[in-house]
C-alpha cells in the first residue's frame, strides 16, 4: 500500500499545524500520477495519525489531473492518465506537466469544548507536502522525501 508514504508527509504537516487542536477533517490534493486510492489513503492516514491530534480525522482526497499539450496538433487538454494520447488526433507525442503535486489543502478542527458550542473551524493551508514522493536516494538524503525515507 504505497499510500502510506504520502500519509507520513501529510500527517506530519497536519500535526505541526494543529498543535493542541483536534483535527476533524483534512483535505489533500494529490496529482493523478501518484495513483493514490482515496480509501487506501484514509486507512493509511488512520494508521500513521493514531495517537495524535489527527487520529480521528476524515480525509478527503482530490485528484489533480495532468495538463497536456499535443506536439502534433497543439491541442491542450487535461487527463487522469499520466501518459495520455491526444484527445483530438490520437498522437502519443504529448508533453505532459503537473499532476505530480501533493498538497495539504485545508484542515478543519473540532470546536473546542466549552460553554458555547462553536462551529468547526476550517483553516486553508495550501502547503505543498511533496512533489516527487518517489525521490532518488540523493534527494532522500537531502531530506526532500517524506520523513527522509
Ligand atoms: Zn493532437
Amino acid at each position: 500500500m504505497h499510500e502510506m508514504s504520502y500519509c507520513e508527509g501529510v500527517v506530519e504537516a497536519v500535526e505541526r499545524r494543529a498543535g493542541t487542536r483536534r483535527v476533524a477533517r483534512v483535505r489533500v490534493r494529490i496529482g493523478t500520477v501518484h495513483r493514490v486510492v482515496p480509501a487506501a489513503f484514509q486507512q493509511s492516514f488512520e494508521m500513521v495519525a493514531a495517537g495524535g491530534p489527527a487520529a480521528d480525522a476524515e480525509t478527503e482526497v482530490v485528484t489533480i489531473p495532468i495538463s497536456a499539450v499535443c506536439r502534433e496538433c497543439g491541442e491542450r487538454f487535461t487527463s487522469e492518465d499520466p501518459a495520455p494520447s491526444c484527445v483530438a488526433c490520437g498522437s502519443l507525442h504529448v508533453d505532459a506537466s503537473g499532476g505530480d503535486e501533493v498538497i495539504l489543502e485545508s484542515i478543519e478542527y473540532r470546536p473546542e469544548p466549552g460553554p458555547e458550542d462553536g462551529d468547526a473551524q476550517a483553516e486553508p493551508t495550501d502547503e505543498v507536502v511533496a512533489r516527487h514522493v518517489h525521490a532518488t536516494d540523493d534527494e532522500q538524503q537531502a531530506g526532500i522525501g517524506p520523513r527522509g525515507w
